[in-house]
């Protein structure tokens, strides 16, 4: 089925990455060589850095390797848009120049080496390869229990993601068109791609240090991140809001009873049982009618980011039987 190597596009985002380029570059080459020498991938294939508008001369060094090194290209973004938005732009003007894209971090805590076996799935069928850690020591204790308990957090309110996966993944460019589909701006690609379908698989890897340079992700960051991760694809939390009121009209109950017992027996002041009453009751009423607006307001938002319905995997039709 594939007599020729598919066509592999490399897409490293890069923000203020001068200290790490020249190793990624290095890298990545020697790895493309050798997959090439292996005739796994095709010849044309190339590793495609997005400037995300760095401020130091990250994209000096990338101009300076296009000229030097055949297998680079490079994309310069006007501004800084952030991680996801600068992996999807390079997803998106590779996909029409390839057959396969591997997404990867500058910094290559990933393990390149497990690219061997990213292109091997897909040849064995695999439109989607996650990249998974397979142990995170090399992180520090915060880094390793905020990312894990990030994961929780985000299936706990019914996002579908892949555990301990970041944006290290393969994917084949009809996969990647399907994502151009996907219309929101507040991009968080771990929740989009499951969205997709597809056969998948996953390779493990053990993640490693950064090479040089530092951390782009600061704790400030990171929980902006997962706050986006979560609000961008749960109306849970509206849910959580109308449940609560619930709880709060049937506690009023309780109350109600409790209150007019007291009452009954006669040890309250004046004005307290009829107090105690609206208080509770008008309270559980109000938290189940903004959840209720509220419901309406997460289909709106639902609505508003225009996803697909549906993608197409095969369509067996008469055009396809006669050719
Ligand atoms: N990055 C980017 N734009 C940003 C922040 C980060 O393109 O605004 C890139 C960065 O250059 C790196 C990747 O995103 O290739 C992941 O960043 P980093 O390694 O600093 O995150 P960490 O691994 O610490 O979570
Ligand atoms: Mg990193």
């Amino acid at each position: 089925m594939f007599d020729v190597p598919s066509i592999l596009y490399i897409v490293v985002p890069c923000y203020n990455e001068c200290e790490v380029f020249p190793y990624t570059v290095k890298e990545l080459t020697n790895l493309m060589d050798d997959l090439v020498d292996k005739n796994k991938i095709s010849s044309f294939s190339r590793i495609l850095f997005v400037d995300d508008g760095s401020k130091d001369n990250t994209w000096e060094l990338i101009s300076n390797s296009f000229e030097s090194n055949k297998y680079v290209c490079g994309l310069k973004l006007a501004g800084n848009v952030g991680h996801q938005n600068a992996l999807f732009a390079g997803l998106m003007a590779a996909a029409s120049k390839c057959d396969i894209t591997i997404s990867i971090d500058a910094d290559l805590q990933d393990d390149v080496a497990a690219i061997y076996e990213m292109v091997d799935k897909y040849y064995e069928g695999n439109d989607i390869v996650y990249g998974v850690r397979s142990d995170r020591k090399n992180d520090t204790f915060f880094k390793r229990t905020t990312a894990q308990s990030f994961y929780k957090l985000m299936n706990g309110m019914g996002v579908k993601t892949v555990y301990n996966h970041a944006d290290f993944r393969l994917m084949s460019v009809r996969a990647v068109e399907q994502l151009s589909n996907y219309k929101e701006r507040n991009l968080f690609l771990r929740g989009i791609v499951p969205l997709i379908g597809y056969k998948t698989d996953c390779v493990y890897y053990e993640r490693k240090e950064r090479l040089a340079g530092t951390s782009k992700y600061p704790l400030k960051k990171m929980i902006n991140f997962a706050f986006d991760g979560i609000t961008s694809f749960s109306i849970k939390p509206i849910s959580f809001i109308f449940t609560l009121g619930l709880i709060i009209i049937i506690c009023s109950l309780i109350a109600a009873i409790y209150s007019l017992i007291a009452f009954f027996i006669g040890n309250t002041v004046p004005g307290w049982t009829s107090l105690m009453l609206s208080i509770w009751f008008l309270g559980g009423v109000q938290l189940v009618s903004i959840g209720v607006i509220g419901q309406y307001i997460g289909k709106i938002y639902m609505e508003s980011k225009e996803r697909p319905r549906y993608n197409i995997e095969v369509f067996l039709s008469d055009e396809e039987r006669n050719t």
